[in-house]
């Protein structure tokens, strides 16, 4: 159970992923978590910096959705500006989304990577899925109060992991 919670790989952001790596390992879609994985809260639209990684990714042909559970009007300048399919109001750690993007494609499980700032929202939806899971440091330091309560649980449950040296905080592995 607590196995679950493990990413796969380990990185400190979206811009120390190796994204070459994940082709050859036959990875063919990337989702991407939004608030505090590709943008800070702050960040109302994407950045350049943003912007350049997923026309690069684009260029690698990785097909790209941004499943986040924010409201459609926080998402949208994301999903538009960027060019990616996306999900807003996705109830994570509910699963409905990743099903949903996993039937309308004709990917296997092991070739859809995930990409988030939380343990219980990405990485365990993630592994529940059996995609690869790949866990970032969030990219701002203001949270919403649901991920506020999320990181409390999160932190019993890294702590849990620590313990049995399944993962430890700052251990980057790819
Ligand atoms: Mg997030």
């Amino acid at each position: 159970m607590i196995c679950k919670f493990v990413p796969d790989i380990y990185t400190k952001s979206i811009y120390t992923i190796d994204y070459k790596m994940l082709k050859k390992q036959k990875i063919k879609c990337l989702i991407f978590d939004l608030d505090n994985t590709i943008a800070p809260l702050t960040l109302k639209r994407p950045d350049k910096k943003l912007i350049d990684l997923f026309e690069e990714l684009k260029d690698m042909n990785f097909k790209i959705y941004i499943v986040s559970n924010s409201i459609k009007k926080r998402v949208e300048p994301f999903k538009n500006i960027l060019g990616v399919d996306s999900a807003y109001l996705s109830m994570k750690p509910l699963l409905r989304k990743y099903k949903k993007i996993f039937n309308i494609n004709n990917y296997k499980d092991n070739q859809i990577a995930v990409i988030g700032d939380e343990l219980i929202n990405d990485v365990w939806c993630a592994n529940r899925m059996n995609f690869v899971s790949i866990f970032v440091n969030p990219i701002g330091t203001k949270e919403y109060v649901s991920t506020k309560i999320g990181r409390f649980f999160e932190n019993i449950i890294i702590e849990k992991l620590t313990n049995k040296k399944l993962f430890r905080k700052g251990k980057y592995y790819d």
